[in-house]
């Protein structure tokens, strides 16, 4: 070990800065964080500094380093742009056993500020001993995404009722079992959720009983976005690093799959109608039940969101029927995901003012005004699934009064590597998608926004077959009916 790692109490201590830059600022601010009495050393400073200052909140001494500064501090940080300075500031606190450090010069500092995760009381400090500090940065932001801030109020609670838990649980395996217990189970959850005092009620009654408490299941209804894994959230992702059991969807795509954590059974419950391996949403809604009573930490992984077209809604009713704890983390849906990588804004202060989702699985019963609702020229309308329907959905869009030249986007494969982006009008582009060979998962994007997919699109290939020139007045052009695929 180069450097020998330790957490210092700086409380009410006094630190010298030395320097009146941003650097600077940003050293105080952090011995600030930790209580310290800070004094500031430079002839000028950024006027952060100065306010600082006037709110008494540090002292500032306007005059170039001298070694009599140095003389009651604890601690020195060195942050002049000058290195002549900065050297004979590390001489002299040196010479009198006070600890300094010179930002950004290994070899003149006697200590090292780390990179640090902060989730207070729990702090992690990385360093590389100073060989490369972006490659610890590297390391704090991955860690940045593995915990949550509720881990910070968690140790709170812990640490208030450390010596409970000492009493309680004698013995050392039972102790580590508690502790993973209350990050794990409903404690934890309950901080993640925002409800504090419940936590806090739940570690009470845990240290009434006499046992350990029951290991205690739940189910996480995660939304995994629509493919590209840099669209997980930070919530899902640490979701699939607390996984027991992950049950996924046909449409989670594989590079998702293998963040998950290593030991967890993952089961395919993808609905592939009338396909062989074909499970029931009920079976589904057993799955979940099963595993979390067993107290396993579950994943009901969706593509896109849950609650759009996902069935979340029915599935969280289940839980709640059967008395399983639930948590929703929501992912970017498909209209979101293939709208913003096809350069497709689905509102614009010129083209559309609203925007509606709706699916081609359209009630054989719909009536004339639903079907009216969803032909104001300039919304612009998402429809998810069901390739095969676009065509009689175009149709009947034509017959209730929307014009056959508006603008249409089918967005193949969103996000992933194999997107592609087709744009034609209402009655060509069912005509186009079927030359293309256009397959599932395809999304559709009605309406004047979609055009801008031609000036805007940036991401996967695009086939642009819309024509305004061939568009006449009055038009009343329809498109031939086609043999669904
Ligand atoms: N819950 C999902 C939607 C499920 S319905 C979500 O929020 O995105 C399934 C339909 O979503 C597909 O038939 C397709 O229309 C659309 N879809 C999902 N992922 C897609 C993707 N990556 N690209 C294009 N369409 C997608």
């Amino acid at each position: 070990m180069q450097l020998f790692p330790l957490f210092a109490n700086v409380k009410d201590k006094a630190v010298l800065v030395v320097g009146g830059g941003d650097i600077a600022e940003r050293k105080v601010r952090l011995v600030m964080a930790a209580g310290a009495r800070v004094t500031v050393l430079a002839p000028h400073c950024v006027d952060t500094l100065h306010t600082l200052a006037q709110q008494g909140k540090i002292e500032l001494v306007n005059d170039h380093y001298h070694a009599r500064y140095i003389n009651d501090k604890w601690l020195i940080i060195a942050a002049t742009d000058k290195r002549p300075v900065n050297q004979v500031i590390a001489t002299d606190a040196l010479a009198q056993r006070i600890l300094v450090n010179v930002v950004d010069d290994p070899e003149l500092s006697s200590f090292q500020v780390p990179a640090i995760v902060d989730r207070s009381p729990l702090i992690i400090a990385i360093s590389s001993s100073g060989a490369a500090p972006m490659i610890a940065r590297r390391v704090r932001e991955q860690l940045e995404t593995l915990f949550d801030h509720s881990l910070g109020k968690l140790t709170q609670l812990a640490e208030r009722y450390r010596q409970q838990i000492r009493t309680q649980q004698q013995n050392m395996g039972s102790r580590r079992r508690f502790y993973d217990w209350l990050v794990d189970g409903p404690v934890g959850q309950s901080l993640r959720q925002q409800h504090p005092a419940k936590a806090e009620e739940l570690l009470l009654q845990a240290l009434e009983q006499p046992s350990a408490p029951p290991p205690t299941g739940k189910v996480i209804l995660v939304g995994a976005g629509p493919g590209d894994p840099g669209l997980l959230t930070l919530h899902a992702l640490r979701a699939l690093n607390r996984a027991d059991v992950i049950l996924y969807d046909r449409l989670v795509s594989q590079e998702i799959l293998t963040l998950a954590r290593r030991d967890a059974i993952q089961i395919n419950v993808g609905k592939e109608l009338g396909g062989p391996h074909h499970t029931t949403q009920q079976s589904i809604h057993e799955l979940m039940v099963e595993h979390a009573l067993a107290g396993k930490t579950v994943i009901r992984l969706k593509g896109g969101d849950g609650f759009i077209f996902g069935r979340g809604g029915e599935e969280l009713q289940y839980l709640q029927r059967h008395g399983v704890d639930y948590e929703v983390v929501p992912g970017i849906t498909a209209a979101l995901a293939c709208a913003a990588y096809s350069g497709i804004p689905l509102t614009h202060r010129d083209h559309a003012q609203s925007v509606q989702f709706v699916t081609a699985h359209r009630k054989e019963d719909s009536s004339i005004s639903e079907w009216q609702a969803l032909c104001e020229p300039s919304q612009t309308l998402v429809v998810y699934m069901g390739l095969k329907q676009l065509g009689s959905l175009c149709s009947q869009l034509q017959q209730y009064g929307r014009a056959v030249d508006t603008p249409c986007a089918l967005i193949e494969n969103g996000s992933r590597s194999t997107q592609r982006t087709l744009v034609a009008r209402l009655n060509t582009i069912y005509e186009y998608g079927i030359t293309h060979q256009f397959n599932a998962p395809s999304l559709l994007i009605i309406g004047p926004v979609a055009a801008l997919a031609r000036e805007l699109h940036w991401y996967g290939e695009m086939i642009d077959h819309y024509n305004p020139s061939t568009i006449k007045n009055g038009c009343t052009e329809t498109m031939q009916p086609l043999n669904a695929r």
